[in-house]
């Protein structure tokens, strides 16, 4: 096996890992396309013939770790997580699993919504030397409007909190064996990965391609999930939130001041008693802001506490596939 990317192109093995859950529907489809682009890429010398596709069933309740099994051969290889972990996981258990096994892994979707087409391209950026390329969405036409509006609002917001972002960037990306060797030994159980990419360095670039509509099945990430993920992404990389209370705390303690030097100035100046409304809303402005601290703060506990339990990130039930079957 080469572990060189600047080495003859032909011996580069590439391993695309496929995070699945519940898409009976679209491997039927996606294990030939896949199938088909590596044996193409084979025969033009672009990677060398360890190169292979592993699926990471991700807790599937139909039929897709079946569909993964009929699959299996030496250049299929599946793993069955014990249940559903999430996208974010179901991908970092391909990266755990099979990192050791190629030069470099593609992670893509498996509704093929991704141009399948860039991992060529991907993959001369990686022969010029790039450690990590990141596949970038020229458009989001295919999104609706209120995905491209939260979206580009959560890319804003990240980056008022100071935390890198590559704009329109899913978890389609190339990443050597190198880079990938020190992406596994960051330990978070609340994992984002487009956040842990970038904090890796190395060479990176970007390839730009456009998405397509997911054709089969349904999309798996609801606006819950969509919620739960960005919140993960704000608070695994930004203490922004926690400080900003901070300054709203001091800033209310000044206007405070200034309040009291009013209240003081009317009293003896006017004898006026203050009314109710100086009374009552501060209390509820300062009651509403200190609700919102404490829960900001129970949020970050939150994380501290399923971080330090330290609990496996998923547990592997099976692997198929490849010579290597555990
Ligand atoms: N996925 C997963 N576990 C989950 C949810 C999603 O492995 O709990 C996979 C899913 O099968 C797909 C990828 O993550 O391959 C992205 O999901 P989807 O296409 O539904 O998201 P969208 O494109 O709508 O953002
Ligand atoms: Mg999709």
């Amino acid at each position: 096996m080469n572990h060189d990317a600047s080495r003859s192109t032909t011996s580069t093995v590439v391993g695309i890992i496929v995070p699945c859950y519940n898409e009976e529907a679209v491997l039927v489809k996606t294990v030939p396309s896949l199938l088909s682009l590596l044996q193409r890429l084979e025969q033009q010398g672009d990677i060398g013939e360890g190169s292979f596709i592993a699926f990471v069933d991700d807790g599937s309740t139909d039929r897709t770790w079946g569909l993964i099994e009929g699959a299996a051969s030496a250049k299929v290889k599946g793993v069955k997580l014990s249940r559903n972990y999430g996208h974010q996981k179901a991908v970092l258990a391909g990266i755990e699993t099979f990192y050791t096994q190629a030069d470099c892994l593609v992670s893509i979707d498996a509704d093929l919504q991704d141009d399948l087409s860039v991992i060529e391209e991907m993959l001369a950026r990686f022969r010029e030397g790039f450690q990590i390329v990141y596949g970038v969405r020229k458009e989001r036409s295919s999104d609706s409007f209120f995905k491209r509006f939260t979206a580009l609002g959560f890319y804003r917001f990240m980056e008022l909190l100071g935390v890198h972002l590559v704009y329109n960037h899913a978890d389609f990306r190339l990443a050597s064996r190198r880079t990938l060797k020190e992406l596994v030994r960051f330990r978070e159980v609340n994992l984002f990965l487009r956040g842990m990419f970038p904090l890796l360095g190395f060479r990176t670039t970007c390839v730009v391609y456009d998405r397509q509509k997911r054709t089969e099945g349904e999309s798996k990430y609801p606006l819950s999930k969509m919620l739960s993920l960005a919140w993960d992404g704000v608070t695994s990389f930004s203490i922004k939130p926690l400080r900003l209370i901070s300054a709203m705390g001091f800033s209310l303690f000044l206007i405070c001041l200034l309040l009291c030097g009013y209240a003081l100035y009317s009293y003896l100046a006017l004898g006026a008693v203050p009314g109710w409304s100086s009374i009552v809303l501060p209390m509820y402005f300062l009651g509403g802001i200190q609700l919102l601290g404490i829960g900001i703060i129970g949020e970050y506990i939150g994380k501290i506490y399923s971080e330090v339990k330290q609990r496996p990130r998923f547990i592997v039930e099976e692997v198929v596939g490849g010579e290597r079957v555990d």
